[in-house]
């Protein structure tokens, strides 16, 4: 099981962090241990002072494909989730001052806490899901699926040409405007449209 993830999919996002508005996705991969389930806690690492969250929908992969067509990708897919991308914000600004790749600050133990799905039956469209994170009681980030730079479908059609997808496999789909840092002690709720979907404690 691999984890993908796109950065940059959101113009207002992009902006807030000086990134030009991407004409292709920006891909980068996540290990499986990256992940924490069933709402368990997040622990801040020691090698950061500037852990940002970032919330995003996830599509959960059931389908074996490579190349897939942007006509078919809608079936490559069953069920969305809602994650948090936690990004070391230092670290990150460190690699890309020297054009490093991004995995220290993106893909560490721990980096991505992952909710409960939605079966995609349950969207009426799913170019239009609203999602939000909340900290501490107030919303901090909220997105819609319609203000994606790339689509759902157009995000699978792009990565399926570099790595072959595979049952199981998650897709982080990018983040809204309104990152910011997280310190210990923080709860953190996310949902899909009213559902609250994950909750996580930062210890
Ligand atoms: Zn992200």
């Amino acid at each position: 099981m691999k984890i993908i993830a796109i950065g940059r999919n959101y113009i207002d996002h992009a902006k807030e962090l000086n990134n030009p508005v991407s004409t292709e996705p920006v891909i980068f991969l996540m290990p499986e241990t990256a992940l924490i389930r069933k709402n368990q806690p997040f622990f801040y690492p020691d090698f950061s002072n500037d852990i940002h969250y970032e919330v995003e929908l996830v599509l959960k992969i059931n389908k074996l494909g490579k190349n897939i067509a942007e006509k078919f990708a809608h079936r490559y897919y069953d069920e969305i989730g809602i994650g948090i991308d936690f990004t070391a914000r230092d670290v990150q600004a460190d690699l890309k001052k020297k054009g490093l790749p991004w995995e220290k600050a993106k893909a560490f133990d721990g980096a991505a806490p992952l909710g409960k799905f939605i079966s995609k039956e349950e969207f009426d469209n799913v170019t239009n899901i609203s999602f939000s994170l909340e900290k501490n009681d107030e919303i901090v980030q909220h997105g819609n699926s319609k203000d994606m730079i790339f689509s759902f479908d157009s995000i699978i059609t792009h990565v399926s040409k570099f790595f072959t997808l595979k049952i199981g496999d998650l897709i982080f789909t990018g983040t809204p405007a309104g990152v910011g840092p997280v310190k210990i002690g923080d709860d953190l709720v996310a949902k899909i449209e009213d559902k609250v979907l994950l909750k996580v404690q930062v210890r």
